[in-house]
């Protein structure tokens, strides 16, 4: 085995996703529940400094690459402290923050200062009554403001993630395909994943890959594009002629991504989960706190990740909500 971090089928880990926080100032209707979730006690939080702790510990191991999640990352306080901590990792290349956006208009600039390097922010709809609606939460979003913010700060490439939902939002992907005619935003449509309130509707829901493409095919002659420099995780993009940004899909229900996966999950409460569904987890945070070394935690850790997930049986592991694990 050469060096560096390897699963058990030789797979190379080095992207952790970083869940900062389990709760979350939205309600969407396909991640979590009106009433919210029975949330994690505040002691049994990773701190920063615990956070970046794990970090500086995998680093030597292959780390390189990071994205901050939730729930909602934004809501946690100070979040700018956590970004310059793991920016002084060394071996740290990339830093991203996966967010719903509402606080972006006033973050963007602090978070770009403090070594935040990119961001993905999640929007289903242009139409402010239909955001209320998905968000169970009276926003104040404007998701073409905080993509903006995002942009003239620097916080580049922007991507904007659209969960797409038969019945719900299906009727808007043509609108978001076309901002990627006038603004060099990276548009990706994903595949309604049916856990949560939404599982029970199964298959219903879901809008398939290649039904989003033939819809925005009427905006323009879509051309296949290798999308944003960085970070390119399993989203296949297209480009319209003479378009400034790109449109990707993302497809979990018709297709997995899992022979090419390279990312494991922490979770809010320090536990390193190896596969988004089904239950691969090994508890961090107790070696943590005793402070022994991770990596004997973590190569067990990785010889137990799946060499698929079981979504399409609809095996999720005891998963709720996406919020839980910072999708
Ligand atoms: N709150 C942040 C946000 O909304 O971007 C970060 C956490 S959220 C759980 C991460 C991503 O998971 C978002 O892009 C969200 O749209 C996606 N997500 C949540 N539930 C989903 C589902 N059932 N199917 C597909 N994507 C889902
Ligand atoms: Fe919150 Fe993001 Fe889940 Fe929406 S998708 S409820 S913003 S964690």
């Amino acid at each position: 085995m050469t060096s560096g971090l390897h699963d058990q089928f030789g797979r190379r880990i080095e992207y952790l996703r970083i869940s900062v926080t389990d709760r979350c100032n939205f309600r969407c209707v396909y991640c979590m529940p009106l009433e919210g979730l029975p949330w994690l006690p505040k002691s049994d939080i990773l701190s920063y400094e615990e956070i970046t702790e794990v970090v500086r510990q995998l680093a030597p191991l292959g780390l390189r690459r990071l994205r901050i999640t939730g729930g909602e990352p934004t809501i946690r306080p100070q979040l700018d402290r956590l970004v310059a901590q793991l920016r002084s990792v060394e071996a740290v290349e990339d830093i991203a923050l996966s967010t719903n956006g509402v606080r972006l208009p006033e973050l963007a600039g602090p978070l770009r200062a403090a070594g935040l390097d990119r961001v993905n922010m999640s929007a289903d709809s242009l139409r402010p009554d239909r955001i209320a609606a998905i968000a169970r939460r009276s926003t104040h979003l404007d998701p073409l403001v905080s993509a903006t913010a995002a942009e003239e700060a620097g916080l580049e490439p922007v991507k904007i993630n659209v969960v797409v939902v038969r019945g719900v939002n299906d009727d808007e992907v043509e609108d978001f395909a076309r901002l990627t005619l006038v603004h060099p935003w990276h548009v990706r449509f994903i595949e309604l994943m049916p856990v949560g309130e939404l599982g029970a509707s199964g298959m219903d829901r879901v809008v398939p890959g290649g039904e989003i493409l033939r819809r925005i095919g009427t905006v323009g002659v879509l051309e296949p594009s290798t999308g944003p420099r960085l970070g390119n995780g399993p989203a296949v993009y297209h480009q319209f002629r003479g378009a400034v940004g790109t449109v990707g899909v993302i497809t979990p229900m018709s297709h997995t991504y899992c022979a090419d996966c390279n990312r494991v999950r922490l979770t809010a409460d320090g536990r390193l989960r190896t596969c988004l569904f089904g239950d691969h987890e090994v508890d961090l945070r107790t070696p943590l706190r005793a402070g022994e070394q991770l990596a004997p935690f973590v190569h067990r850790a990785l010889a137990e990740k799946p060499a698929a997930h079981e979504l399409l049986q609809l095996r999720v592991g005891g998963l709720s909500a996406l919020s839980q694990l910072g999708g």
